[in-house]
């Protein structure tokens, strides 16, 4: 698609959206005696409001990711990007989205709040991508299809070229999100947002880079989308402690701790398989397993009793009897193990 075929997709109102204007988008200055945005002048770190557009914190991350700041948008968790992409593309009541399922509960939750008609296409058999089927879900009032890559809660990557399929067949926008690519061998699709504007990754500091309490999400976009996403936004949409801790915490290298999480995913694997209340471990690019047990509900009950706390997602279409398992110290995946060498 091109960017101006992107524009049409675009709710009218939103289009039409004369953002707000901040004190300090009017007055750009550094030093001053700033009377401008009825803050208290009384100085405690925080009195002032945070940059509305990220400046430094996009550049370092830019830096990082590799991409320049006009194609990343940074929201308070992907969830905000998740929710804005319904608000920005779909009228409420009229249009609809696709995803697959199983994958992020907050989808539907996003467009149920949005009041637009999430169609959930099944997975197919291994939890394989349904391209054909996904795009037979789409009508005139399709505005977004969203997939997950590694997808959770199961944790498998889907084929670079089956998704680049979509992203060129669907006159619409696509979602790819990859809050788990940093523990997957498969590289991200980022890049590819570059060619195609109707592509919207999503990635998240709250994973790999263990940042999941200071809210930090990514949209990676093409500039006129991203331009939407920051004038949709609420304008200080991540505070001033956010922007400076991530900035900080972005100096240590995570690297190390996501290669031992990698390799702790294939040792518990294996040492899960080995247990006779496990039927299958599902092959996972992510710090999670998806585990099919023989009784979920009740093993789920004993490892609370232990102390340990796991996802019960059986009660999920396609993840019958099934739990899922974040990735944990090695410490903590040994406790885990030897709690579940004591069920039958
Ligand atoms: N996408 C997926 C697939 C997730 O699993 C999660 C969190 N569980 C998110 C997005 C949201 O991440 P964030 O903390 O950045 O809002």
């Amino acid at each position: 698609m091109k960017r101006n075929e992107i524009n049409a997709l675009v709710r009218k109102n939103i289009a039409s959206l004369c953002p707000y204007s901040t004190a300090r988008d009017e007055y750009q200055g550094g030093i001053g005696i700033f009377l401008d945005a009825n803050e208290s002048p009384y100085e405690n770190g925080f009195n002032r409001y945070p940059d509305p557009h990220q400046k430094s914190l996009k550049a370092r991350l830019g830096q990082i990711k590799g991409m320049a700041t006009e194609n990343i948008f940074l929201g308070n968790g992907s969830d905000e990007a998740i929710d804005l992409i319904f608000r920005i593309f779909c009228n409420p009541g009229i249009d609809n989205a696709v995803a697959i399922a199983p994958s992020y509960g907050m989808y539907g939750v996003a467009a149920g709040i949005n009041d637009i008609e999430l169609r959930e296409v099944q997975l197919g058999n291994g939890f394989s991508l349904p391209t054909d089927e996904l795009l037979k879900a789409c009508d005139a009032h399709t505005k977004a299809i969203f997939l997950c890559s590694p997808n959770n809660p199961n944790g498998n990557a889907f084929p670079r070229e089956d998704l680049l399929r979509i992203i060129d067949s669907f006159r619409g926008m696509v979602v790819v999100d990859e809050a788990y690519i940093d523990f997957s061998s498969i590289p991200s699709l980022k890049e590819e947002v570059l060619e195609r504007p109707n592509l919207i990754v999503l990635q998240t500091l709250s994973k790999a880079w263990g940042m999941a309490g200071l809210r930090l999400g990514m949209a990676f976009a093409d500039e006129y989308v991203i331009r939407l996403m920051s004038a949709v936004k609420y304008p200080y949409n991540i505070n001033k402690s956010a922007q400076d801790s991530v900035l900080r915490l972005l100096e240590e290298s995570v690297e190390g701790k996501v290669r031992e999480t990698v390799s702790e995913r294939t040792r518990v694997a294996r040492e899960l398989e080995q247990l006779s209340c496990v039927q299958t471990v599902f092959q996972s690019e992510a710090n999670f397993l998806l585990v099919k047990v023989n009784d979920a509900d009740s093993i789920y009950g004993q490892l609370i009793e232990e102390g340990i706390i796991v996802r019960n997602r059986s009660r999920i279409k396609g993840c019958e009897s099934c739990l899922r398992i974040t990735i944990g110290t090695r410490e903590e995946n040994d406790r885990l193990l030897s709690s579940l060498r004591t069920i039958k």
